[in-house]
């Protein structure tokens, strides 16, 4: 048997210190899990949770390039830990959950803000505005048998030098264990799929050579410029 086409690459995040590949099944993007970010987009935390879209393996990127894309002119910035999965199931218990977790990483959910703005007024789905190419600028994975596993500590985002997101992984709405908990009861997850989970608030829009500057206590930096 062979394929009539060449089949697409594997999609891969690489590992820091390291010649291996981590190999992407799926991208889960957790959406306003942090309570300041859900109210600067106008909604109120107490009364929505957050929910669930995706990106596809392939928007990620990982040599510090981030070309502006095509068909908006307001794309923002969303920096995110990113929770790498070694093994899957459906219906993890929230105290098995942490067994499933290779690594982590820092990634930016970069977003068409004009596009998906758009797309939730009129009832549509998100992917024009989510899930382009290069819609993912991410780090090297780190295990976590080097790092653990952070619960708390800074995430900030700055553009040209000044502080533009900031939190601390401590505001999670929802933490890893119960992220991957609730995607697990309406999807499988696979060995391969990575979380970013969530984004501070402070997102605002790039423009062609702003460089930016992700930071996540306990994993490490990430830095982006726009082409
Ligand atoms: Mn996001």
């Amino acid at each position: 048997m062979k394929y009539v086409i060449d089949p697409p690459r594997q999609a891969a995040l690489p590992i820091r210190g390291s010649s291996d590949l981590f190999p992407v099944h799926r991208i889960y993007c957790i959406g306003r899990n942090y309570a300041e970010h859900a109210r600067e987009m106008g909604h109120d935390p107490n009364k929505e949770p957050p929910f669930f879209f995706q990106k596809n393996p392939d928007n990620l990127r990982t040599d510090g390039k981030f070309p502006y894309p095509p068909g908006t002119s307001d794309v923002h910035f969303e920096i995110e830990m990113i929770v790498a999965l070694k093994s899957g199931g459906r219906d993890i218990q929230t105290e098995d959950a942490m067994s499933h977790v290779w690594g982590y990483g820092i990634g930016l959910d970069m977003t068409r803000r004009d596009l998906q703005g758009e797309a939730k007024k009129l009832g549509r789905p998100w992917e024009i505005g989510k899930a382009f190419e290069h819609s993912a600028p991410a780090t090297a994975l780190i295990p976590a048998s080097e790092i653990g596993h952070p619960t708390t500590g800074a995430i900030w985002l700055d553009v040209n030098g000044k502080r533009r997101q900031a939190g601390d992984l401590n505001q999670m709405i929802w933490d890893i264990p119960g992220q991957i908990a609730f995607i697990s009861t309406l999807f499988e997850l696979k060995a391969g799929d990575i979380i970013m989970t969530g984004t501070p608030s402070g997102v605002g829009a790039i423009v062609k050579g702003d460089k930016l500057h992700g930071h996540v206590d306990g994993v490490g930096d990430l830095h982006v410029e726009v082409v």
